[in-house]
């Protein structure tokens, strides 16, 4: 059996087949997927029964559902606040808008990305090794606690949040994801990109200490 979460402790339930990005963040077939070198293109349309791996035992999968539901709560708020954007630059110019706070459950969100880009490295770049020199199969053990709860991230390894204004993501509700190597072949990070209709009104900002990571207010 595979599962790139037996660091963290004893695998259960036998195989489990783990939807390499969350189910719930799409909404057609296909996604969008950028960047893997088994693509032939920069950014190709890929059949969502091809995102799915043997790579996780039964227990890792599902203790790692909670994070889903907190990938999707994330794009959910981004949409509504993109709808209400967009409503409001229908209406005549005020002068001062209700300024609307959202809490987004930002340590969730920082593991689910994690949790994502092993998942891809795993199934989909064998021959990619970790900056420890392991394996693509064998993701470095304290990043993979931290996926789990366990423990804190060792910096600089996190979320980090850009804005690109001229980066080519197609539009739609769509998540697209790139992994990033340095030198040949080890791992780096990822980018994961979703089109925003974002305007100058929103500000995100993360608050470490809080129990939610971040909060997104748009204020026109
Ligand atoms: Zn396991």
């Amino acid at each position: 059996m595979k599962c790139w979460a037996s660091s963290v402790d004893g695998c259960k339930g036998g195989q489990s087949g783990e939807h390499l990005v969350t189910q719930g963040l799409f909404e057609g077939k296909t996604a969008i997927a950028g960047g893997f070198r088994w693509l032939r293109t920069p950014l190709q349309e890929v059949p969502l029964t091809a995102l799915k791996a043997n790579i996780l035992c039964r227990d890792h999968n599902s203790r790692l559902s909670v994070l889903d539901s907190a990938a999707i709560t994330v794009f959910r708020t981004v949409r509504e606040i993109e709808a209400i954007q967009a409503r409001r630059m229908t209406l005549r110019p005020r002068r001062i808008y209700d300024v609307l706070s959202y809490r987004l459950p930002g340590p969730a969100f920082e593991r689910w990305c994690m949790k994502t880009v092993i998942n891809i490295i795993v199934a989909l770049e064998k021959t990619a090794v970790w900056p420890d020199g392991a394996a693509a199969s064998t993701p470095p053990a304290p990043i993979v606690a931290a996926v789990f709860g366990r423990g804190r991230l060792p910096a600089p390894v996190g979320l980090y949040f850009a804005l690109h204004p001229e980066s080519p993501v197609p539009p739609g509700p769509g998540v697209s994801l790139a992994p990033l190597f340095t030198g040949v072949n080890t791992v780096l990070g990822a980018t994961l990109s979703f089109c925003t209709a974002f305007r100058d009104g929103v500000v995100v900002t993360m608050r470490r200490r809080s129990r939610a990571g971040s909060s997104t207010r748009p204020s026109r």
